[in-house]
């Protein structure tokens, strides 16, 4: 059995705790599945990677849609970051959540009129844009509401990050961006109109990148046309190369924000910008696990061993969508064989599984285990399919904790349904 290496989550007592608390007793007091997150994984990981920039003109905005709940949202509005919202709905969480709209980011590749005019009339501090045809459509916007957009444009480098294809955004087969080749006509087009101010540059090359060197690629391609751009006398001001970082979860050994820092920083420095960063999964994937109870073993005419436990691809898509790895665990260890078996959800999909294939020890029905590293697209991915109730999040700091959000009701599933026939 092969327990994941954590200094949030870390047995007392053969007992697995988040920080002081107790996890198996918020299991038995919340019930499960449950996601519990740590508060000091939050702040520590925020600060690693703001510290690693100190010595360049830099902002964060935490890529929201990794993990949006509002407690989390707040929990790094309060330390300084801004927000990356990628939708009207993300928008209004961080809102919700008390951040001002001059500290967020306006992304997405397929942004609607009433998107982009939110982002306008609520002033968010940039509309990242993503075709041309959209930078016209926020020119038209803008022109209506007499204001002047400010406006980056995301460019595709078309380098490989090395990352599961599903993942994988910055070559140019992916949709996301405008291929690099159009990029220095696009911004001396866009510059004629007349309610659009360019003011930076963005890249996002993927997610779960663990080598640095398709960001450093991607830096150096888009510092030239940085500069290129800014010689052609549009002023730009920023720089933002993404989010992406990435974690471990399972056997992965990921650059930490210093080494990043020391490949970037020295090409950053001959830049005239401010050096921005969209971190989602870095700063929350393993800040959180899902905590879930076995409900059945069974093992089949192969020999193959099930365990069926009661969290499923409404709580966790990734290992269903992206083939991903999470460690699950016992909340309890105890002292007993291991054995290989798939990890199983309740849903009616084959795709529905937590782990294939997994040596764990022994467990039986009523036993509890921790699916690690489910703090980023976790939650956030969750749904209602097969008429699931979305679990409860708790949020751990030191000793104590409270409930950031509550588990969904019955009612939570009709609520805008009625019977009109
Ligand atoms: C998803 C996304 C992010 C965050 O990605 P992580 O891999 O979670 O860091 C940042 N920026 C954009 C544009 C994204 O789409």
């Amino acid at each position: 059995m092969n327990y994941f290496k954590s200094d949030y989550f870390t047995y007392i007592n053969n007992q697995l705790h988040c920080e002081n608390v107790n996890l198996t007793k918020l299991a038995e007091d919340f019930g499960t599945p449950l996601f519990v997150y740590s508060k000091k994984f939050l702040v520590d990981r925020y600060k690693e990677l703001d510290e690693a920039f100190s010595s360049i003109n830099h902002k964060i905005y935490f890529a929201s849609k990794a993990n949006f709940n509002l407690s989390v949202i707040k929990t790094f509005y309060e330390l300084g970051s801004g927000v990356d919202v990628n939708s009207a709905g993300e928008f209004y969480r961080a809102i919700k959540a008390g951040v001002n709209p001059k500290d967020m980011l306006l992304t997405g590749v397929g942004k609607t009129d009433e998107e982009i005019r939110l982002g306008l009339e609520k002033g968010v501090f940039v509309i990242k844009a993503e075709s041309i045809e959209e930078v016209y459509v926020i020119n038209d916007i803008a022109q209506e509401l007499n204001i002047t957009a400010h406006v980056a444009i995301r460019v595709n480098p078309d380098v490989d990050a090395k990352t599961h294809p599903y993942v994988s955004t910055g070559l140019a087969e992916n949709k996301f961006g405008i291929d690099s080749i159009y990029a220095y006509d696009m911004f001396l087009e866009c510059s004629k109109l007349s309610n659009i101010e360019l003011v930076g540059i963005d890249m996002h090359i993927g997610s779960q990148i663990t080598t640095v060197q398709p960001f450093v690629e991607a830096v150096i391609k888009m510092a030239e046309l940085y500069k290129k751009i800014q010689y052609a006398g549009i002023p730009l001001k920023h720089f933002d190369i993404g989010g992406g970082i990435g974690v471990l979860y399972n056997d992965e050994t990921p650059f930490t924000p210093k080494e990043l820092a020391d490949k970037l920083i020295p090409i950053f420095m001959q830049l005239d910008a401010e050096i921005m960063f969209e971190p989602g999964r870095f700063l929350t994937a393993n800040g959180g696990v899902l905590l879930t109870d076995v409900l059945y073993t069974k093992t089949n005419s192969l020999g193959k061993n099930f365990v069926v436990v009661n969290s499923a691809m409404t709580e966790l898509l990734r290992p269903s969508l992206y083939q991903s790895y999470h460690h699950v665990q016992p909340i309890e260890k105890i002292d007993n064989i291991d054995f290989q078996a798939d990890i199983v959800g309740p849903v009616c999909e084959t795709g529905d599984y937590i782990a294939k294939e997994r040596e764990i020890t022994m467990v039986g029905r009523g036993d509890k285990l921790a699916i690690m590293s489910a703090g980023a697209y976790g939650m956030a991915m969750s749904s209602n399919y097969n008429g699931r109730r979305r679990p409860a999040e708790i949020l751990v700091d030191g000793s104590e904790f409270k409930v950031i959000r509550s588990r969904e009701t019955f009612g939570h599933l009709i609520f805008d349904e009625d019977t009109h026939i």
